[in-house]
């Protein structure tokens, strides 16, 4: 029992050592930047939307002008010479139609010329911090390799204590111990503190008590951490 005991505070150090890169400030901003990424990417892609919409606007206020050119050009060839007073006054609304219709048109196509300058401005801006963070994330992913290389010579040194300690360990409890390992679970064996479960603080009850006292250890029912009846800490 010691020496599993010994394995997996062994194992407590080699998972500090994860951790601390884990929970560094370069894996945190790393996660922050990936989001500011994500953000990014999808405003870029927003932006390619508006402007698709911009440029069907535009092409359809094209076609409208060459239809309002094409018309004019067709009033224009009627002479009014030839022309009764009727058709010259319709001639004359004509005229005006086309020439209110033409002004709404150029109005609309100075606001989407507008649009698109901002937009483009908004891509590029966009773009440039895209650019900038994923500097910033490559830079990071750097660190965090360099951290992990760093620590893999003790982690490395750690685990050739671990398999020196295996082979006197009792086999079938550390089967246990490794498939608990498995499933998540660590520490696996905790010790009784007070009447809790030195694993989740789950309170005890006597007889449970009791019956741990009489065989030395006993799955807690509450996390399934193994709990050892001798009171230590
Ligand atoms: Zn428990």
């Amino acid at each position: 029992m010691k020496t599993i005991l010994k394995i997996q505070e062994l194992d407590r150090q080699i998972r500090k050592i994860k951790s601390g890169v884990d929970n560094s400030r370069e894996s945190k901003l790393l996660v922050e930047f990936t989001k500011v990424m994500k953000e990014g990417r999808s405003f870029v892609n927003n932006i390619a939307d508006v402007s698709d919409e911009i440029i069907k606007e535009f092409n359809e206020i094209n076609r409208k002008y060459e239809m309002l050119i094409a018309k004019s050009e067709i009033t224009a060839k009627h002479k009014p010479e030839m022309a009764n007073i009727d058709s010259i006054g319709n001639l004359v609304d004509d005229a005006n139609y086309l020439t209110s219709e033409l002004a709404i048109l150029e109005q609309r196509m100075r606001e989407l010329t507008d649009k698109g300058a901002k937009l483009l401005n908004d891509y590029n801006a966009a773009m440039n911090k895209l650019k900038d963070t994923k500097a910033k994330c490559d830079a990071l992913k750097d660190m965090i390799a360099k951290k992990n290389e760093n620590a893999m010579p003790e982690i490395a040194n750690i685990e050739a204590q671990i398999k020196k300690l295996e082979k006197q360990a009792d086999s079938a409890m550390y089967e246990k111990y490794k498939s608990m390992l498995n499933d998540n679970i660590f520490p696996v064996f905790v010790h009784l503190k007070g009447n809790r479960c030195g694993g989740c603080q789950m309170e005890q009850s006597l007889n449970f008590i009791q019956k741990l006292k009489q065989k030395g250890m006993l799955p807690c029912e509450e996390c399934r951490r193994i709990i050892l009846a001798d009171e230590q800490e």
